[in-house]
């Protein structure tokens, strides 16, 4: 009979692990391109779709116009006698409706969330992004109510970002927890498991979300969880979980 390892704490990535942040972003964008060629921007929607990538993928998802570039990039007769800032608006409000319409957690997140919210483990965030944007997604995916309130640790707020392992260092001590006490669970092969890896934190894959499935770290997780009813499972079988 192998001996339970001892767990202390999870800490959990935010982006394609708690929910499908490629599907979302998708149905978002979609959603302000229609919302802007109907109000008044004349470009194929395809067209207007593959600038957009394009703008994301130059200017980053956090930067805040994405929309007033992809519209300089077409020529002016696109919105020929409509006035651009109308077109912009558009697309971000129909951003924000999908978003407050849109934006869940897979539906097994809150259920084992729930579940280990009655154990002793720490349960915290650790997440690469901007402050407000990555604290709105915690508040709106219904997350926050099973975390422990000081667990929670956004690259921007903490000054530290992935895969710097002070940034998981930081969140291990803060909350009172050795490495090798705590777990990190995230989709990303580089940031999440061989940053955590390094430092010694025990591993978990989660392998839902689309935008790493073919990429390889340099390390193995020690786990790999297609759902969060798979992480269970191994709390319980591993680590003596009783919940
Ligand atoms: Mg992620």
């Amino acid at each position: 009979m192998t001996e339970n390892r001892v767990l202390k704490g999870i800490f959990f990535d935010i982006d394609d692990t708690l929910y499908s942040t490629t599907e979302f972003s998708r149905k978002a964008r979609d959603n302000a391109l229609r919302a802007m060629i109907h109000a008044g921007l004349k470009v194929d929607f395809e067209e207007a779709s593959r600038e957009l990538d394009e703008v994301i993928s130059e200017f980053s998802s956090n930067y805040s116009s994405h929309f007033d570039k992809l519209i300089g990039r077409f020529p002016a007769s696109c919105i020929d006698g409509v006035n651009p800032a109308i077109i912009v608006a558009s697309g971000v409000i129909e951003y924000h409706q999908t978003k407050f319409a849109e934006l869940h957690p897979y539906p097994d997140v809150l259920e084992v969330l729930k579940i280990l919210s009655r154990t002793d483990l720490v349960l915290g965030i650790i997440t690469a992004g901007l402050t407000l944007k990555q604290a709105e997604k915690i508040v709106r995916l219904k997350v926050y109510d099973y975390l422990t309130p000081n667990a929670i640790f956004i690259s921007e707020q903490v000054g530290i970002s992935k895969p710097n392992g002070k940034l998981y260092l930081r969140a291990c001590s803060s909350c009172g927890l050795k490495p090798k006490e705590a777990m990190y669970v995230g989709d990303d092969p580089r940031n999440d498991i061989d940053a955590c890896n390094r430092i010694g934190m025990i591993t978990v894959r989660h392998n839902r979300g689309k935008k790493f499935e073919n990429a390889q770290g340099a390390t193995d997780p020690a786990y790999r969880i297609n759902t969060f009813w798979d992480l269970l499972g191994i709390l319980r079988a591993d680590f003596g979980l009783s919940a």
